[in-house]
């Protein structure tokens, strides 16, 4: 049997509260599909620091390395607040991030069709969306250098942030972004600022080339990032993938994913290069939201950002694109029988605590998988 080798790291706050509805998908899966995952848990963010004195220990680093796919909750909340810098929950993140390489931040945006009324759009704009933004996730201006802030001693300072990207950086996310598109409607559209910026004029040259070199019957569009983010809330639908770098994408994919209604339904997955032997990619997979520490432990979590995070997982690291595609029907169907959480409900559907909601998706992907 392949053994699968899944590395859990809950965190803090609402992290645990997901990742328990998760664990109840995994063993029911190992039991009734024979599906081989090897679970290992570790500690990340604030508990680590508890723990350890560092927001993840070398050990739990090094086993999040040897995975095959790293599942990740939520890092923070107050307790943490005044821990040193180096220290602070996030740098968990940061870290398993930068030594997994992990360039490449995959952000859907889908409305499930039961929820296309809870949109700040209206239904007939968001209706069906099922967009990809692909993020740069390890260049450009929050990395380059200088990044400094100078006192200029005449009671005015000067900061500097650089935008930096070359060739190969742009080269590699293009590749994700195109390979991605052929596994959907084989669409791209680049987005940067190469009317104002000599970082997108490269980018365009990069992509266009990559594009012609290899990826040549995907359809590739540019367009200017802020024409980008008017057409994302005027007419979402026109798009398919969407690649962009590291600041752009930041704000871009914000902006998509709140077209789609709650923070508690919205999943990620960063991806690594592939490895030159196994051919597998480091993956992390984690819901976008935060710790939530005003409704920690109390049943208000929505869990399905977080079971839609290990769907990611199982379609691009395990490439099991049945069991992805069952469990993200799964939780469409529970949306559209009228279950919802606190964060989604609305009259006259039916209020679920995180684990009844966990439970009823578990049900519902049992009699699809039947
Ligand atoms: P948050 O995403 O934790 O919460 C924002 C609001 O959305 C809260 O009202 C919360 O209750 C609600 N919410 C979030 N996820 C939900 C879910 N699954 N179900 C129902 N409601 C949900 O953001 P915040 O309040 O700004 O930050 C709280 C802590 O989380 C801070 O310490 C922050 O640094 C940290 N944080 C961590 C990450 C991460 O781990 N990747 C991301 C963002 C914030």
């Amino acid at each position: 049997m392949t053994i699968r080798k899944l590395f859990l790291l809950p965190g803090d706050g609402i992290g645990t509260d997901i990742m328990s509805e998760v664990k109840k998908l995994i063993d029911w899966m190992n039991k009734e599909l024979g599906t081989g995952f090897e679970i290992d848990e570790g500690l990340v963010g604030g508990c680590a620091y508890d723990a350890h004195g560092a927001a993840i220990s070398d050990s739990d680093m090094n086993k999040a390395m040897a995975a095959d796919a790293v599942l990740f909750g939520a890092v923070g909340g107050p307790k943490w607040d005044k821990v040193p810098y180096d220290s602070r929950p996030e740098a968990g993140l940061l870290r398993l991030r930068k030594e997994m390489e992990l360039f490449a931040n995959l952000r859907p945006a889908i409305c499930y069709p039961a929820l296309a009324d809870s949109s700040s759009l209206r239904k007939e704009v968001i209706e069906g969306l099922d967009i990809l933004i692909v993020r740069e996730l390890t260049g450009g201006v929050y990395f380059g250098e200088p990044k400094e802030i100078t006192d200029l001693g005449n009671g005015q300072k000067r900061a500097v942030d650089t935008q930096v990207y070359d060739t190969f950086e742009i080269e590699r996310i293009a590749g994700v972004a195109f390979e991605l598109a052929r596994t959907r409607d084989n669409r791209v559209c680049s987005m940067e600022k190469r009317n104002v910026m000599k970082s997108g004029v490269l980018w365009n040259e990069a992509v266009t080339n990559i594009h012609a070199q290899k990826y040549s019957d995907v359809k590739l569009d540019h367009m200017l990032a802020d024409a980008g983010g008017m057409q994302l809330v005027r007419a979402p639908k026109q798009f398919d993938v969407i690649v962009t770098d590291n600041l752009f994408g930041d704000m871009l994919s914000d902006i998509a994913a709140m077209l789609t209604g709650s923070l508690g339904m919205l999943p990620s997955a960063s991806l690594g290069s592939p490895d030159p032997i196994s051919k597998k990619r480091k993956a992390l997979y984690e819901p976008v939201h935060g710790s939530a520490p005003d409704i920690t432990g109390q049943g208000k979590a929505n869990p399905i950002a977080m079971i839609a995070s290990f769907a990611m997982c199982l379609r691009y690291s395990f490439n099991m694109t049945k069991e992805a595609d069952i469990a993200e029907n799964a939780i469409s169907d529970v949306l559209q029988n009228g279950l919802r959480t606190a964060d989604i409900m609305t009259e006259g559907n039916k209020l679920l605590t995180t684990s009844e909601m966990g439970d009823a998706i578990l049900e519902q992907l049992a009699n699809l998988s039947k």
